[in-house]
């Protein structure tokens, strides 16, 4: 019955610990739904990959890559060589974690229904989405205005969207209407569509302090795949990120989500952290599998790896010299999360304001956990996609997955 207890607790809360390790499996659908009071996030908008076991990553020039695998050691560059090494490093814990996953039938009998039967959304449906990335560009972009519809009737509202602070301050989902298109406005959150180029306009738009900052830069790397989905910056765009003036002056957390590229850690490491004022303390791991519970790609794959990077560090705030930021506790090492990829670059809900308060009990090193003496946490998401409750969204399509279609009513 321990483990029928383990399964329940994972219905409830989306969350699955593998016990004595430093692994979970979580299923972000049920983790999203804590956003919303009278919706739910569709599980077959989310998990649009993956369920096909036939699915395998497949690219146009994966031959020439092949051929690229088969190098013998000093063959490799220096970088190629790095690359290899921090592979290396977390490879074991990777496959231990992997073996902890196909050990649990439990958890994997359940794993193949997270999809759902029915509510299967039709693509056409979902590709009916509005580009507010070339929306926001032209000239007329200021006179573009969204809607918001409040629980009770009469509480509605007419705002500009782009480059403007939108808010939903109530404690109950909101609707807002653009362009004859709904999306769905978790309690207590807000987002500011704008570029980069207006990013400091947040700094007096919103009450700053944040205690924690999610970033997932879009990073460059020289797929043709990934430039049909959203534009990319080179490095150097990051620098001018105010991270120092978005933080609570006693410390935040920062998290940041890389990719595999050597060059880029390299970057990270040396210029980015440092000139946001950021010390790196941890890594933690992101593992890919399918919905049976395989990787969704061979772990040693050079340029496809299963899984991608999240780097933890403090900001340290004003005048504080000591390892830890006072009100920041020490984060665990090597966490890792195993989830099933949802669309193209979406990654795992890991920050979810509301995880600590619904379950309490339960000891998850995710990342409020961190910043639980900072009561309530104030959470900013910069390069957002989505909205999370009780979280600022910052990016040029905060509401890309907020659209009605990818929710049903509860
Ligand atoms: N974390 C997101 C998720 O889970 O869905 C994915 C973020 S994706 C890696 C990077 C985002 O940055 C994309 O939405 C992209 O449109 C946005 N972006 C690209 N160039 C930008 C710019 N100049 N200003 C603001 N956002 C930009």
């Amino acid at each position: 019955s321990k483990t029928s207890d383990k399964l329940s607790a994972f219905l409830e809360s989306g969350i699955y610990r593998f016990e004595n390790s430093n692994v979970v499996f979580i299923d972000p659908v049920r983790m999203l739904n804590r956003s919303y009071t009278r919706f739910r996030s569709s599980p077959s908008a989310y998990y649009s990959r993956f369920f096909d076991s036939k699915e395998t990553i497949v690219t146009s020039d994966s031959k020439k890559r092949k051929r690229k695998e088969k190098k013998t050691p000093h063959d490799l560059n220096e970088r190629e060589q790095a690359a290899t090494l921090r592979h290396q490093q977390a490879r074991p814990m990777l496959l231990k974690a992997h073996g902890f996953l196909m050990e649990a039938t439990d958890l994997l009998a359940i794993m193949k229904d997270l999809r759902g039967g029915s509510n299967i959304c039709s693509s056409t449906e979902l590709s009916e989405q509005h580009s507010f990335i070339e929306i926001g560009k032209v000239w007329q972009a200021p006179l573009y205005e969204i809607i918001l519809k409040g629980a009770w009737k009469g509480l509605e509202r007419v705002v500009p969207v782009f480059n403007n602070l939108v808010v939903n301050e109530t404690s109950d989902d909101m609707e807002a209407e653009f362009l004859n298109n709904k999306y769905i406005l978790p309690r207590e959150s807000c987002f500011y569509m704008s570029d980069l180029g207006q990013v400091h306009n947040l700094i007096h738009e919103c009450n700053v302090g944040f205690n924690l900052i999610v970033i997932d830069p879009p990073w460059e790397n020289g797929s043709a795949r990934q430039k049909l989905r959203y534009p990319t910056l080179p490095n150097w765009y990051f620098l001018s990120l105010p991270i120092k003036q978005l933080a609570h002056p006693d410390g935040a957390l920062v998290a940041l989500w890389m990719t595999n590229r050597e060059k880029l850690h390299n970057f990270v490491q040396k210029e980015l952290f440092p000139s946001w004022g950021v010390s790196h303390e941890a890594t933690y791991y992101w593992l890919k599998v399918k919905a049976d519970g395989s990787l969704i790609s061979d772990l040693d794959l050079f340029h496809h790896r299963p899984y991608e990077c999240l780097l933890l560090g403090y900001f340290h705030g004003q005048g504080t010299n000591s390892k830890q930021p006072p009100r920041l506790r020490p984060i665990k090492h090597d966490q890792i999360i195993i989830s099933i990829p949802g669309e193209y670059s979406r990654k795992p809900p890991i920050g979810g304001k509301f995880l600590m308060l619904v379950l309490p009990l339960i000891s998850i090193e995710l990342l409020l956990e961190h910043v639980a003496d900072f009561k309530p946490a104030r959470c900013i998401e910069l390069f957002a996609r989505e909205m999370t409750a009780g979280w600022t969204s910052w990016g040029n399509e905060p509401l890309h997955f907020q659209q009605s279609t990818s929710f049903v009513r509860d």
